[in-house]
């Protein structure tokens, strides 16, 4: 069979996948695959994330010496209003969610090495058809990049980078880690709602896994553990790619076993409105004083609010034994 045959096929088998993107309602991170989002991935090894990967490119710059140190600029990560204007001017015109439009620049990734945000052609529908709508405009929350003009010094530097604002990335390099096709980093931004196909990169990323139908171990680049752990965050922060909430601050919930309890109000006499598992990364998304509770870290009066309620601030890992997040209205 040619291979073109054999991807037209595949594509045609993939189709009814892509065009109901399963929004996943467990927000838990869960770093392993499952077996529906392995069957999520698209068949066929020969271009699983974009067989038509590649629009217009602009005029090529040459910007390899902003990728020659591997210190990584302070990246942007701004909340984002749905109706307001975002803070800073778009690195395109649609396609890229503001937060990574402002990853991207934070990383010093210019236009025009943007090859594909949402991909219209057919072939491309299972992972780069648009995600979803911020601002008015659609997005999706996978990128491509060209490496046009980088060493292998400079792609390492950039994909370092890009994880440290918040993207899983990969650099896709013909006939290496699984890849066949053309060359380029391929990248989804963890702090925004996605389809299930991305939700299963992002854990893949987490697990130092290349994120194709193969999902073996990714060797090309290994990101430090504070890359990996600002993907992490990002997508807590998006409740695991299933909210384009955004502000808040990732937390961990730490009982030490048991699930602990979500309350109506910042007292354990509140009524009990849900629970959320030991080991859950969570938003938190303001604070208030309420009765003190004896937990992991100690003795608290902190209560943390998340999207379902409140929970006791001393089972939840923060880094911080004070208040994290806004004081609750
Ligand atoms: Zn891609």
């Amino acid at each position: 069979m040619s291979k073109p045959l054999l991807l037209a096929l595949c594509l045609a088998l993939l189709a009814p996948a892509c065009a109901d993107p399963a929004v996943d309602e467990d927000p838990v991170d869960e770093p392993a695959l499952t077996a529906d989002e392995l069957a999520a991935l698209p068949a066929g090894a020969d271009d699983p994330e974009h067989a038509l990967a590649h629009l217009v490119e602009g005029p090529a710059v040459d910007d390899g010496a902003a990728f020659d140190d591997e210190l990584p600029a302070p990246f942007v990560d701004v909340e984002v209003v749905d109706d307001g204007a975002p803070r800073f001017a778009a690195l395109l015109a649609s396609g890229l969610h503001p937060r990574a439009s402002d990853a991207l620049r934070a990383a010093g990734v210019a236009a025009w090495r943007i090859t594909q945000t949402i991909g219209d052609a057919p072939a491309s529908a299972g992972y780069h058809a648009a995600d979803g709508t911020v601002n008015g405009r659609a997005y999706c929350a996978a990128t491509d990049l060209s490496v046009r003009g980088l060493t292998a010094a400079q792609i390492h530097n950039l994909l370092e980078r890009l994880a440290r604002g918040g993207f899983a990335a990969w650099y896709r390099k013909d006939g290496v880690d699984g890849w066949r096709g053309a060359d380029h980093v391929h990248v989804v931004y963890a702090n925004a709602r996605m389809k299930s196909q991305l939700r299963a990169q992002v854990r893949a990323f987490l697990v130092g896994r290349n994120g194709l139908v193969s999902n073996t171990l990714y060797r090309w680049h290994d990101f430090s553990d504070a890359a990996v752990r600002a993907v992490k965050a990002k997508f807590a922060a998006s409740a695991s790619g299933t909210s384009n909430g955004g502000a808040g601050v990732p937390a961990r919930i730490n009982t030490a076993g048991a699930p602990l309890t979500v309350r109506a109000g910042a007292s354990a006499a509140t009524a009990a409105v849900g629970a959320v598992a030991d080991g859950a990364y969570v938003v938190i998304r303001c604070q208030r004083r309420g009765q003190t509770v004896n937990g992991t870290y100690g003795a608290s009066s902190l209560w943390d609010k998340l999207d379902g309620g409140y929970v006791a601030d001393a089972y939840v890992a923060t880094g911080s034994d004070g208040q994290v997040a806004p004081t609750c209205p």
